[in-house]
């Protein structure tokens, strides 16, 4: 059995003899596309159920029937069919209308192949409240889907007129006491409203018949739009996933775990990329849960930890023939020395301080294809974990791309999985020797005693991305599922051509920041990017001074052009810090941002920008944990400014 199918056996449902054994399912609204594009993707992210969404059923151009030989063709089941609206606490005649109601989804349902129909909390003001009275609708519903062999279950929805809250819900299922008649748990509607989840860990697991994963990002707007735009997968949002998780597991629960997520982005992104998402984040929940309760989840395929990252070890450019020559010299520019010649590439490592950089312009393997498709750009980042094939491993079991290629006699054999845009990710260790690359590798091009203090540039403080809109959400949780790293909440960056969305991703001591930026608009620097780069990338790449002055005095000099920042900045900083006159005439010359939180400063100068939109950032922090947030505006306008002006200079 291949490690990605292993990862679905989690465990068996209890509820019925096996027949339906599903563990992880996904709504089918949760993905762009037509029912049978949504399905095809479904199965291949390896999910065994699905929850058919009606209205995927009504615009699709076919029977129930067929829909139930495709779901079967595809070797998934049909888990769940919903919604059914507005069921409990009807007054007459409308009660009677809404039991013939259920009985035409009944017959559906019969079609379909599927016995399980899911009811949310009725928001029609038509609606009668009380316990009892919504109990005996349950009991009667009940009564009619047992004798067709079904089973019906409640779900409170946020913003149910009556019931709203999963307690609530819970006792009319306990008062309707049906055997076929169930709750659902929705991670969404629960932690939405901050309902106390103590009392999940009392309910019979056997009552529980369904659970419905769902995370948000924290916004403050009504619980409908939020529900409806803004769900995303568990682990990419806010909410306390993980004490719902916690909850759920003391009530014993081993039945259907399925994702509802209605989000904007998942409906205008790839159905396959969606879908594989989804399942990676059930796979991070429950290896998660695991390890917190150190509880086991039967059957949960063992997964290494998160990989532990230490440092970007190396920054891989693709270049080709044209373009090498001066990007090397701006690399010279920098403060880099040529450190190493490849053995058997075209490739030249460039070196300063802890930062390595190799320029790859062979004209064979994965750079130069990468060159072909991007033009000159970032091809590959490496970074130093402490065990590359527990991570490559770990990256397998949660549906990641490895990628591999040849090497020559003698070198190392540098695991690697598929990251943002096609490019890679590799990983070096020391454990099993990958840290030795550049002696292995390559042939040194200076003598032992040379150092590498250059322009005083130490390590790379952080590397930014950017990416399609759509895309942002993948990347957060491949990078979160993956690495031992922390997310922050997203900031809206303001860009002359629209907002840009930015999220950090970063190690604990902060050894390694990834950027994430990603734009609606089309006008932003980030979106101009992609088109320029055809896709998403890597833009910049931020290098540590320990003295910002000196750094730019050695760039000054070695001609270096940075980025002219206007006057009217200094005069803005004159105002609203206590720097002297004389330290803002430093910045000033230097073309120098800055920022300061308490105690804590930042300093920040950036390159022009080179061929294909790509730029350096030199910073200098001084207890300082954050990016320069408020200096992003001012440098996407000067470089705006300059883009609009003149031709960026090739290098
Ligand atoms: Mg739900
Ligand atoms: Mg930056």
């Amino acid at each position: 059995m291949n490690a990605a199918s292993a990862a679905i056996e989690i465990v068996s449902i209890s509820q019925d003899e096996g027949s339906n054994a599903v563990q992880t399912a996904i709504a089918t609204v949760c993905l762009s596309g037509t029912l049978d594009e949504k399905l095809q993707a479904i199965a291949a992210a390896q999910f065994k159920g699905v929850e058919i969404f009606e209205n995927d059923l009504l615009s699709f151009n076919g029977t129930p029937t067929d829909v139930r030989h495709m779901v079967e063709g595809l070797g998934l089941v049909n888990a769940v069919f919903q919604p059914f609206r507005d069921f409990e606490g009807m007054p007459e005649p409308k009660r009677a209308k809404v039991f013939s109601r259920a009985e035409r989804k009944f017959d559906v349902m019969q079609e379909l192949g599927c016995d399980f129909l899911m009811v949310c909390s009725n928001v029609s003001p038509d609606s009668l409240g009380g316990i009892d009275r919504a109990a005996a609708d349950f009991y009667e519903l009940g009564e009619r889907a047992a004798k067709r062999g079904m089973r019906v279950a409640f779900e409170a929805l946020a913003w149910g007129r009556h019931v709203n809250d999963y307690r609530d819900a819970w006792e009319i299922v306990r008062r309707a006491n049906h055997p076929a008649v169930g709750l659902v748990l929705d991670s969404f509607h629960i932690l939405a409203r901050g309902t106390d989840l103590a009392a999940i860990r009392s309910i019979p697991k056997e009552k529980i018949f369904l659970v419905q994963m769902a995370d948000a990002p924290k916004l403050d707007m009504d619980y409908l739009s939020w529900s409806r735009h803004y769900r995303c997968f568990p682990g990419q949002g806010d909410l306390p996933i993980d004490s719902f998780m916690d909850a759920l597991q003391a009530t014993g629960f081993d039945g259907l775990l399925s994702l509802e997520i209605f989000n904007d982005r998942f409906r205008a992104g790839s159905a396959r990329s969606v879908a594989l998402d989804g399942q990676r984040s059930l796979l991070v929940t429950l290896d998660q849960l695991q390890r917190r309760t150190g509880v086991p989840v039967p059957d949960l395929p063992k997964l290494p930890p998160r990989a532990a990252c230490h440092e970007i070890e190396f920054v891989e450019f693709a270049m080709d023939e044209r373009s090498a020559e001066p990007f090397k010299q701006v690399l010279t520019g920098l403060g880099f020395v040529k450190a190493g010649k490849h053995r058997s590439k075209d490739v030249t490592h460039w070196r300063q301080g802890d930062i390595n950089i190799v320029v790859n312009s062979d004209k064979e393997g994965f750079a130069h294809s990468f060159n072909i498709t991007h033009g000159p750009s970032v091809c590959a980042i490496a970074l130093r974990v402490d065990d590359a094939p527990a991570t490559i491993e770990r990256a397998v079991q949660l549906l990641d791309q490895p990628f591999a290629q040849p090497v020559g006699p003698g070198e190392l054999d540098i695991p690697a999985v598929r990251g943002l845009g096609g490019s890679l990710i590799y990983f070096v260790d020391h454990k099993t020797g990958l840290d030795r690359l550049w002696d292995t590798d390559f042939e040194s091009t200076v003598d032992g005693a040379s150092e590498f203090t250059g322009a005083g540039l130490t390590t790379v403080d952080h590397v930014s991305q950017s990416m399609f809109y759509e895309e942002m959400l993948t990347w957060l949780l491949f990078y979160i599922s993956l690495l031992d790293v922390q997310k922050t909440p997203v900031q809206n960056v303001i860009d002359p051509g629209g907002v840009v969305q930015s999220q950090v991703v970063a190690t604990e001591d902060g050894a390694v920041r990834l950027i994430l930026n990603a734009s609606q608009s089309r006008q932003t620097q980030s979106s101009r990017f992609l088109t320029d780069m055809y896709g998403s990338g890597v833009q910049h790449i931020a290098l540590a001074t320990a003295d910002i002055s000196a750094t730019v005095e050695r760039l000054k000099a070695s001609g270096v052009e940075l980025l002219p920042i206007p006057e009217n900045y200094y005069e803005d900083l004159e105002t609203r810090t206590d720097l002297s006159d004389d330290e803002i005439e430093r910045l000033r010359a230097g073309n120098i941002l800055y920022d300061r939180e308490g105690s804590a400063e930042f300093f920040q100068v950036y390159t022009k920008t080179l061929e294909n939109g790509f730029f350096f950032e030199i910073v200098e922090r001084r207890g300082y944990e954050g990016f320069g947030a408020v200096n992003a505006p001012i440098r996407l306008a000067a470089q705006t400014r300059l883009a609009l002006s003149a031709a960026p200079p090739q290098f």
